[in-house]
């Protein structure tokens, strides 16, 4: 009998992307990595025991793996919903008890996933509830995508029709994390399952310069969001502690080569806060750094967080802003605070769970 020689490093089937899992099975025929895909990612299974619908050498070859390579399923520690009944927050817990968030948010009917890429955050933005609470571990990809399934059987089991769009911004940093990101990116937008398009995810990054670049290398197909938050290294890096690591210069000439090789636009999230990046001054600054890169501005009111003392930006402040950067012909959407009532920023569900 020939030795089993396990061919990917994955922890569970969730970790797998396709061509893998047929690798996985060896001789097996793909006929039969094509109905567990379907099953998993279709109907978005939990369990796989028993099912009539797998021919036998399926059945014998889960039975044969199931302890090496289990499924990706969290268990829910909460669910809350706003009271809008737009934004529904669920707080997972891993196999680990490490506990991650999820948020499902409907807009015009349709849905949109956020989902977190690491049990809390290296980068420590002060405004952040995730980075207040420091850094705990990487999220594997098969915990990546279990997060988008428990999203679509939620919206499945409410006879909604599925997710539409998917961001990676709930907790952690997406580009610290890069190889188990583009892993389960690669699982989540796959034709016969998931089925999420690559022109429908958006990848937020507080600026790791290396990954950006790389993305731009690998002409990675996905949307890209830059947390930017201040116009001059002094200001930023008052607000984002990483950007002593890769200064504001290095980011913007990264932003500008992702830009040069991919013809793509990028988007900049600016959380505002009042009295901190809500200046006119700012506003016009933000406007002159930008020149030139084919940008979209996304100015979200901060959504207070217990370890911070800033509050949101009053309205008048944010149209000012806005008004600023459009006569300079930039782009930009002041974003509704989603499920505030929810603790609808990042890490702050977590938070209040004392989890
Ligand atoms: N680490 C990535 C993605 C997760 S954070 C990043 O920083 O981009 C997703 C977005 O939420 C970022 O733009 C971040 O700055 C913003 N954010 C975090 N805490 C917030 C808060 N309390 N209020 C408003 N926006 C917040
Ligand atoms: Fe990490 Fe993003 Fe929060 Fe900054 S804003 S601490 S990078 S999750």
């Amino acid at each position: 009998m020939a030795i089993h020689h396990p061919l990917s490093t994955a922890h569970t089937l969730h970790d797998l992307p396709f061509a893998a899992l047929v690798r996985e099975m060896g001789d097996l025929s793909p006929v039969h990595a094509r109905a567990l895909w379907r099953v998993l990612y279709r109907e978005g299974a939990t369990e796989l025991n028993q099912r009539a619908d797998f021919l036998p050498p399926l059945r014998r070859w889960l039975d044969a793996t199931a302890d090496r390579l289990p499924v990706d399923v969290p268990e829910l520690a909460a669910d809350t919903a706003s009271s809008d009944g737009l934004t529904r927050k669920f707080l997972l817990k891993l196999a680990d008890t490490q506990t991650i968030e999820t948020v499902l948010m409907s807009y015009s009917g349709r849905y949109t996933a956020c989902v977190s890429t690491q049990a809390g955050c290296a980068m420590g933005c002060v405004f952040c509830a995730t980075g207040q609470m420091g850094f705990t571990r990487h999220l594997r990809p098969g915990e990546i995508v279990a997060q988008v399934l428990h999203a679509q059987r939620t919206l499945h089991a409410r006879g909604e029709p599925g997710l539409r769009n998917l961001v990676l911004m709930g907790m952690g940093e997406p580009l610290h994390n890069y190889d188990s990101v583009m892993t389960a990116l690669e699982i989540i937008s796959d034709r016969s399952g998931l089925n999420i398009g690559p022109s429908r995810i958006t990848i937020s990054t507080v600026g790791v310069v290396p990954g950006i670049l790389r993305l731009a290398e690998e002409q990675r197909p996905y949307h890209l969001a830059v947390s930017l938050h201040g116009a001059t290294e002094e200001d930023r890096s008052a607000l984002v502690p990483a950007s002593k690591r890769w200064s504001l210069a290095e980011l913007i000439a990264a932003c500008r080569t992702y830009g040069a090789k991919t013809g793509r636009r990028i988007f900049f999230e600016w959380t505002l806060i009042a009295g901190k990046n809500d200046s006119p001054a700012q506003a016009a600054t933000l406007a002159k750094l930008l020149n030139g890169i084919d940008a979209h501005v996304n100015l979200i009111p901060l959504n207070p967080t217990g370890g911070f003392a800033g509050t949101a930006s009053a309205s008048a402040a944010a149209t000012e802003f806005q008004r600023i950067l459009k006569a300079a012909n930039i782009p930009s959407t002041i974003r509704q605070r989603r499920g505030i009532d929810v603790a609808a920023g990042c890490g702050q569900l977590r938070v209040e769970k004392g989890s």
